[in-house]
């Protein structure tokens, strides 16, 4: 974030200041990085010409409106001189354009007419597995992230992962069959969303978990940490992938931390696959190789007359399981479509 466009700016240069947008999940490290940013700006409104070079918007997915008036009081002082919002949308928003899709014995891929409606905690409680509910929770908070990004004008989105956040992430994504996400989820650069150009920082990604358990405590900021879903299930087989990897690198944090910044290092390095790609019909992430093609080699059970109508990545293919379906949103609204809901929802 030390680029030029986030500098301070002097006379008419309002016009230009990037809205950035601050996903806050009330973890430690993205209360953490809420508070540097917080500090920069008051650092750049400390001369009484200087304009903030840009504007913040902070923002939640979830239910937990209550913490947000908290943290805004905790601020209050400081960001009656900033530009800052605050806001907190509705995951729901996410359930739209619900349709089954089923995978067959065969691993052929089909969408068929869906005649349910569902709600979104009903969505997500269709897949047994926890490792699949949340990573399909993963999937919807990272999408109504990146709407509001659209439909709050924001140009840069920048996430609180630590570190060891992203070496959990890289490889948890790997064991998920997610791969070939990596490159364009966990390293820094511009993506295009519904037509609209983001640019993704992760500010927090040289700096350990631990490291940030520290800054919180001095800064005051625990009281404001949501405490997690305690994870009650002692067997490991319970447990989500990303639990069992997290668990594993705050095991080796204290004694090896060399390990996860070559995690790091080596998945920051990744490009995202060559060739043309289609689109999963549940996650809208690219499929460069349709999942049946090798799993045909690895199985009996597999033909290669049962074709796919519609494209799924391996990922959600083993979240909906084989012989298995789902009932789910296909399709991502346009930008139109953001705009227009979100203005109703005001
Ligand atoms: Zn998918």
């Amino acid at each position: 974030m030390q680029d030029e466009k986030f500098k301070v700016k002097f006379g008419n240069s309002r016009v230009e200041r990037p809205k950035v947008l601050l996903p806050l999940s009330y973890g430690s490290s993205s209360l953490a990085l809420l508070d540097m940013v917080i500090s920069h700006l008051e650092e750049q409104c400390q001369n009484e010409r200087a304009v903030q070079g840009y504007v913040l918007v902070v923002l939640h997915v979830g239910e937990d409106t209550a913490r947000m008036e908290r943290l805004r009081k905790k601020y209050s002082r400081v960001l009656e001189r900033l530009e800052v919002q605050f806001v907190t949308v509705d995951p729901a928003v996410f359930v739209r354009d619900l349709a089954k899709v089923a995978v067959t014995d065969e691993y052929a891929v089909h969408r068929t007419e869906n005649s349910e409606s569902l709600n979104l905690q009903e969505l997500l409680l269709q897949f047994d597995s926890r490792s699949s509910r949340q990573d399909f929770w993963q999937q919807v908070v990272q999408e109504v992230i990146f709407r509001s990004a659209v439909a709050h004008d924001c140009s840069v989105v920048i996430f609180g992962h630590s570190m060891s956040r992203l070496a959990e992430e890289i490889l948890a994504l790997t064991v998920k069959g997610r791969g070939s996400e990596t490159a364009h989820r966990l390293t820094d650069g511009t993506m295009d969303y519904v037509g609209c150009s983001l640019h993704v920082i992760h500010p927090l990604r040289e700096v350990l978990a631990s490291e940030i358990k520290e800054y919180v405590r001095f800064s005051g900021l625990q009281e404001m940490v949501a405490t997690e879903e305690s994870v009650k299930h002692k067997s490991a087989k319970n447990k989500t992938v990303n639990e069992l990897v997290c668990e594993y690198f705050e095991t080796v944090e204290s004694e090896y931390p060399e390990v996860i910044s070559t995690v790091v290092k080596i998945g920051t390095k990744l490009d995202s696959p060559q060739g043309m790609a289609q689109q999963c019909i549940l996650c809208q992430e690219a499929v460069y190789r349709d999942p049946k093609t090798w799993l045909e080699q690895m199985s009996e059970s597999a033909n290669k007359q049962a074709q796919s109508d519609v494209p799924l990545c391996y990922g959600c293919l083993v979240n909906v399981g084989v012989g298995g379906g789902a009932v789910w949103p296909v399709s991502r609204p346009s930008r139109e479509e953001i705009l227009a809901e979100y203005i109703l929802e005001e």
